[in-house]
């Protein structure tokens, strides 16, 4: 049976996670998400989370040597397709993907990748509002309040802001974000394999529409 590979695309905050998991969900594709893979690594402690550790907490991108093994060992795992969330994010992990897809797909796979697009401005105001818990439970002071102000509704710990979402970090994030992001979408852009979602829209619409576009509204 053939696998389908999409690669999400969006800016920190624009919400491709959410999407990425529900329609992990609805289809049974694997997410992999690099940003997820990381923060495992860095609470295991192992070799790799050392050295990625100050690079996430200061919304730096980890140098690409260190995720190519993660990603391919990733891509190794059975299933009938992948979903990748913040993979590639420059041209030089894209060239790599690429690589890993000559070597492990085959003809009838497809690839296709999909922009979840949401403004500078949006994401500025959503990311500010963010807060997570340790478990790996994810909040929205407005849209996804905790019940108790501060405290997880499933583990009941304190909620903290994650670094790489304070005001000066997010800055950095998004200037980082479009620079290295270009070069990949101008390669996208070429192929007719390049979906583009309006992402300020609520999340069961956008859920539907990537459906619809993807051919996946009634399966
Ligand atoms: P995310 O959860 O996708 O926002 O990623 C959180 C952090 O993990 C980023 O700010 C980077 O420090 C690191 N990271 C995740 N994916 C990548 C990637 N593809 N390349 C380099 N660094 C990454």
């Amino acid at each position: 049976m053939s696998k389908t590979i999409l690669i999400f695309f969006g800016s920190p905050g624009s919400g491709k996670g959410t999407q990425a998991d529900l329609l992990s969900q609805k289809t049974g594709w694997k997410k992999i998400s690099t940003g997820d893979l990381l923060r495992a690594e860095i609470v295991s402690k192992s070799d790799l989370g050392k050295r990625a550790e100050k690079y996430v907490n200061a919304g730096k991108l980890v140098p690409d040597k260190l995720l190519i093994d993660l990603v391919a060992k990733s891509l190794k795992q059975k299933a009938e397709g992948f979903i990748f969330d913040g993979y590639p994010r420059n041209i030089k992990q894209q060239n790599d993907l690429s690589n890993m897809f000559e070597k492990c797909l085959k003809k009838n796979d497809q690839v296709l990748s999909l922009l979840v697009d949401v403004s500078d401005k949006e994401v500025k105001q959503r990311l500010s509002q963010r807060r997570v818990c340790s478990c790996g439970s994810i909040y929205h002071l407005k849209y996804n309040p905790p019940i108790n102000n501060g405290v997880c509704d499933v583990c009941h710990q304190k909620l903290f802001i994650r670094d790489d979402d304070k005001p000066k970090i997010i800055n950095h994030r998004l200037k980082i974000y479009h620079q290295n992001i270009k070069p990949v979408f101008d390669y996208w852009q070429q192929t007719d394999k390049f979906i583009k979602i309006n992402g300020e829209q609520p999340i069961a619409k956008i859920h539907i529409e990537i459906l619809e576009k993807l051919g996946k509204r009634n399966s």
